[in-house]
């Protein structure tokens, strides 16, 4: 039997249940017990390195990290491990002195980023403290993409949105909002050293899952957009 690599990450992440089976490999335990302590600023930019929008996936987020915590095998249920994340978001208080901050001259090269959606902005977010200089296109007149578009307000208020989405955009980045790219060799003259097209899934599937004719939800990102 091989000695176990305990250089290798990938091992702690597994022997932490709820952080291996979290997308962005959340350190679940770690902002769990800043909470308990009352310390809900530095819980939320435990969460906020991770994930970005904490804020957003507090009240959003599919938690695939609750049926993997260990207590749902001893007390049946769960710690209600996104409900906490909301809980650090909504009593964070001001974090802005936490935030990194871009340097005034950028050395590290220019990239564009095409659609101001959620990858766009994470992006935006670790590139512009390096150093780099950052173009942002979308056709909308506000970024944040899907989960401005798409997510009801009565699940998501814009309030939280902005203040996450600003938290971004306050790292120096260049805004070219109802700004439709429709030709990427135009971008590529731009001579930028690199492009993100972070567009998303655009293409509507026509399934009707509700009991409803399907000639009254043809398309559900369309549903969803009428309904926010
Ligand atoms: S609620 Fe979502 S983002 Fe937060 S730890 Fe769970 S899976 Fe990760």
């Amino acid at each position: 039997m091989k000695p176990t690599n305990i250089k290798d990450p990938e091992y702690f992440h597994k022997v932490v249940d709820c952080q291996y089976a979290c997308p962005a490999h959340t350190p679940v335990p770690e902002y769990i017990r800043l909470i308990a302590a009352e310390r809900y600023g530095e819980a939320y930019m435990v969460n906020w390195e991770s994930n970005v929008f904490p804020g957003v996936l507090g009240r959003t987020c599919d938690r695939p990290c609750e049926p993997a915590c260990r207590r749902g095998r001893v007390d049946e249920e769960p710690v209600a491990i996104c409900r906490l994340k909301r809980v650090a978001a909504d009593n964070k208080g001001d974090v802005s002195a936490a935030m990194p901050v871009a340097p005034d001259i950028k050395k590290q090269g220019r990239v564009a980023l095409i659609g101001a959606g959620p990858a766009s902005l994470t992006v935006a977010r670790d590139l512009a403290p390096l150093g780099y200089e950052i173009d942002l296109f979308d056709d909308q007149p506000l970024a944040g993409g899907f989960m401005r578009s798409q997510i009801p307000v009565f699940r998501l208020p814009p309030e939280v949105l902005d203040e996450e989405v600003g938290f971004v955009l306050d790292l120096g980045i260049k805004q070219h909002f109802r700004h439709y790219v429709d030709s990427l060799g135009a971008v590529l003259e731009k001579d930028y050293d690199a492009i993100f097209v972070g567009t998303g899934a655009q293409v509507a599937q026509s399934r009707v899952l509700l009991p409803m004719p399907a000639y009254a939800v043809p398309h559900f990102m369309h549903f969803l957009e009428n309904l926010v």
